[in-house]
């Protein structure tokens, strides 16, 4: 273990305002068709003049807030020139010399244990434009098309501290960002979609020898699981590259899915090239504390303050606290189960090993089913017409048709015998076929039980209701007969 792995992430996300960063045009563009959702301003057009969208500013005060940043009354925009063809103003306006917010923290639950990863800043900027080239990659495109619709599309950038020590860490913490910011309503957080895309540098330090690895960028992860398997490809890389007393290049690559390497893309830029200056025609943006604690009035309650009170409240285990809050939609449907039946744990289980199941072979972040479903399959096992097996075995179908178990148990014909007479009648055929298991239970050996009630639900196929099963054996078994 003489390698320490060194990760920081630079993290754009999609804000999901009704309309772009600085002009009128909806900013919800993804299925949009090419160039149908553009003006003078965000195409660049001489004379057009951006205005900033107040809701933008918000949802990153939003955002800055939930990852505990210090967010400033003051800040502004700079312009980053370069030069590309989806980029037609011919630089992208930024918030580099006054970022909106900086110095905050996100914890992240590690193997049980909560670790707090630094953010450096957090700023707004818009996006650029697309690409689409003709022809399976760029090498062999003839032509490229542009498309416009997301050139001025608001972003927010958040640059974190290089605390995470793992690609694994890496991957926990977009996933808690993204359940922050969906919590926040800010963002949908799509990775495959765009709005959420991480950056991630990497590099390695050999404790023995004292020799830090060059820092690589790796671009192109546009998912959880490619988050960590690039980073670990380039984890090893380096590595590799330090054992034969070599280094990596000091650049971007890229993350290239089919061949599940990382590729180089380019030599890192240095800093100077863009040639920051002040944004001229936006004004400073001004966030009186009045406003901001306006803003702060309105958030929701986070994932950590959820956990929290869920371990309080229903004295859940944190890890189940933990994975329910994930989600707010699954978080507020465990409340209402709970609600209704009460067992918080009991339905915890429920819903963390069946129903999270299903929805995960479904690929489906949808609860097409209602608390409703929940509280009969509860009443159902309490009185004692199904088992909790059976309720498991049920529990595909209720979830992939949104039938009430009721209905599902009568189409399959299913029912937990609880008919004392027919169990006695079946325990007492069992005594009298074995004859030495009873001699023996009657001589202390109690746990030949299990024999007996294996037999009942081997004659029952395993429906007969297993508490009462239980006690007509101890009867019988303990009867002087
Ligand atoms: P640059 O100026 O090259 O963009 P920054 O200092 O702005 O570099 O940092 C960019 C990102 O790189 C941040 O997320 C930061 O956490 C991360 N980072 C900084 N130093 C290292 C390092 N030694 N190894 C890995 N990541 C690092
Ligand atoms: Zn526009
Ligand atoms: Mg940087």
């Amino acid at each position: 273990m003489s390698y320490r792995t060194v990760i920081g992430l630079e993290i754009h996300v999609q804000l999901m305002t009704k309309t772009k960063a600085f002009c009128p045009c909806r900013a919800d563009v993804f299925e949009l068709p090419a160039n149908t959702a553009v003006c003078p301003v965000c195409t660049g057009q001489p004379g057009a003049l951006p205005v900033v969208n107040s809701s933008m500013v918000e949802y990153a005060a939003k955002i800055a807030l939930a990852l505990n940043c210090n967010v400033h009354e003051y800040s502004r925009f700079d312009r980053k020139n370069y030069f590309y063809p989806d980029l037609p103003k011919g630089y992208q306006i930024t918030q580099y010399f006054y970022p909106i917010a900086t110095s905050g923290y996100m914890d992240i639950d590690v193997d049980e244990q909560v670790k707090r990863i630094r953010i450096r800043k957090l700023h707004i900027e818009e996006d650029a434009g697309k690409l689409i080239h003709e022809g399976d990659s760029i090498t062999q495109a003839h032509y490229s098309l542009v498309d416009m619709n997301r050139c001025g599309v608001p972003l927010v950038e958040i640059v974190t501290e290089p605390d995470l020590s793992s690609p694994k860490e890496a991957r926990l913490f977009v996933e808690k960002l993204r359940t922050i910011l969906r919590y926040l309503q800010v963002s949908t957080g799509d990775m495959e979609k765009g709005a959420l895309r991480c950056d991630a540098n990497i590099s390695v330090v050999d404790e023995i020898n004292n020799i830090q690895s060059n820092r690589v960028e790796v671009k192109n992860m546009n998912s959880f699981r490619f988050i960590e398997k690039a980073l670990e490809y380039e984890e090893q890389r380096i590595i590799d590259a330090l054992k034969n007393g070599q280094n990596v290049e000091k650049e971007t690559r890229g993350w290239d899915l089919s061949n599940r390497i990382t590729i180089s893309m380019r030599g890192k830029e240095e800093e100077s090239d863009y040639r920051y200056f002040p944004e001229p025609d936006i004004p400073p943006v001004i966030l009186s504390e009045e406003k901001l604690d306006q803003i702060k009035s309105t958030l929701v309650e986070l994932p950590d303050q959820k956990v929290e009170r869920f371990v309080e409240l229903y004295k859940i285990p944190r890890y189940d606290a933990t994975v329910l809050a994930m989600d707010k939609e699954i978080a507020d449907f465990y409340e209402a189960c709970v609600k209704k039946i009460g067992k918080p744990k009991e339905v915890s289980n429920l819903i963390m090993t069946e129903m999270l199941r299903e929805m995960k072979q479904l690929e489906t972040e949808q609860i097409k089913i209602t608390p409703e479903h929940i509280y009969e399959l509860f009443s159902l096992m309490d009185k004692g017409e199904i088992s909790i097996k059976m309720a498991k075995d049920i529990f595909p179908q209720i979830f992939r048709t949104g039938k009430m178990p009721s209905q599902v148990l009568e189409e399959k014909g299913i029912r937990q015998i609880s008919d004392e007479k027919l169990i006695e009648e079946i325990v007492r055929k069992a005594m009298i076929q074995n004859p030495k298991a009873v001699e023996q239970y009657r001589s202390g050996k109690t746990n030949i039980i299990g024999y007996f009630v294996g037999q009942v639900m081997k004659e029952t196929k395993g429906s007969a209701n297993p508490q009462l099963v239980n006690d007509v054996v101890k009867r019988l078994l303990e009867g002087s007969s």
